[in-house]
Parts: structure tokens; C-alpha cells; sequence
């Protein structure tokens, strides 16, 4: 960034906040498309959970049972509803995967913070978010919560480079050659969430 030389103490605060802001927005690269084409959730339907391929299998809660209950056997991933729910189960399935996403994900940020000895203020599943991960100037990490129909390899990688920007707020050099020493296998992660970028939108 280059300032003019004579220029107001304020309007240079100004611009250094939306320098700030504008590195928030850039600091990541993995792009999440929501994209327009959600298909029908259906019994047989194919959905991934932490990287396996399970067929969705809806069925009817007991009369009298509202609570949605969700049960992984096999390949399936039987999802038992209130029978007035079952043309509908896109929200309890999306409920349950951020649910799994909120197990799964901070012990993995831990894990990271801990190896890397970088440690995040604030940790953020985000319900709606354009990326899969991203880091705040604040030290806030935020991911996805689709990430969790990722393999538990995959969701490393993209966890083990939020906590290296809490290092570097940019994808410098120095960034990256931290991410390849801790994590040899991201790019290999970042291929897979391309490659099944479809898959994962719910
Ligand atoms: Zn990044």
C-alpha cells in the first residue's frame, strides 16, 4: 500500500481500516459456489458425510415423535421425520450435518492450534459462508459447515490453513512454506474439495 505523502492522520486510519477489511475479504481462496442447482433430497439421494458416500433413506418417526433422528448404518444414512416432514427434509438434514460440523470441527481446530502453537479467538461454523474457511484480522476462523461431508484429511488441511493465517494474514511465501511443513497434504485437499465441489452442495 502507498500513502500520499501529506495527508491527514485520520484519512490515513481510514484507509488502513479498509485496507484491513479488504485483506478479510481476500485472505481466502476456497471458493464455495452456492450453487442454484439443489437437487431433490430423496430416499436413494447420495450424500456425503466426512468423505463417505451414504444414500439417504427417509422414513417415519413413531406417531406421537417429533424430534428428527438420524442414524448412520452401512451406507445409509436413515433419517427418520414426522411423516408431515418427509417432502421436506432438507432442513433437518442441513440442521443435523452443522450439528455434526460443530462436533467435529473445534476439536480439529484445537489439534491445529496446539501443533502450531496458534491460537484463535473466536471459532465460527458459519451457517452461510461463500468459503469453506476464512481468518479475521480479529483472529476469528469461520468454516463452513458443509465442510464436514468432507474426509476428516480434507477438513485438516482446510482447518490447518486457517490457524497458519492466524500467522499470516495473506498467502505469502513465508504462509505457505508454514502450511507445507505442517500440512504436506493440502494442495491434495484443496484438489478433493474441487473435484466433489457438486457433491457438497446441499
Ligand atoms: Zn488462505
Amino acid at each position: 500500500m502507498v500513502l500520499p505523502r501529506r495527508v491527514a492522520l485520520r484519512e490515513v486510519e481510514a484507509t488502513l481500516r479498509e485496507f484491513a477489511a479488504w485483506v478479510d475479504e481476500q485472505v481466502d481462496v476456497h471458493g464455495v459456489r452456492e450453487g442454484p442447482l439443489c437437487s431433490e433430497l430423496t430416499t436413494g439421494s447420495p450424500l456425503l458425510v466426512m468423505g463417505a458416500r451414504r444414500r439417504l433413506e427417509l422414513a417415519a418417526l413413531p406417531a406421537g415423535r417429533v424430534r428428527p433422528r438420524f442414524t448412520i448404518e452401512d451406507e445409509r444414512l436413515l433419517c427418520e421425520l414426522p411423516s408431515d416432514r418427509l417432502l421436506d427434509p432438507r432442513p433437518a438434514v442441513e440442521r443435523w450435518l452443522r450439528r455434526l460440523a460443530r462436533q467435529e470441527i473445534p476439536p480439529r481446530v484445537d489439534h491445529w492450534a496446539g501443533e502450531l502453537d496458534l491460537h484463535p479467538r473466536r471459532v465460527i461454523i458459519g451457517e452461510r459462508t461463500s468459503r469453506w474457511g476464512s481468518c479475521s484480522s480479529r483472529g476469528t476462523l469461520s468454516f463452513c459447515y458443509r465442510l464436514v461431508m468432507a474426509p476428516p484429511r480434507v477438513v485438516d488441511a482446510i482447518v490447518a490453513h486457517e490457524v497458519c493465517h492466524l500467522a499470516h494474514l495473506n498467502h505469502s511465501k513465508r504462509f505457505w512454506s508454514l502450511l507445507d511443513a505442517a500440512c504436506p497434504w493440502h494442495r491434495e485437499a484443496e484438489e478433493w474439495l474441487k473435484e466433489h465441489h457438486e457433491a457438497m452442495i446441499l
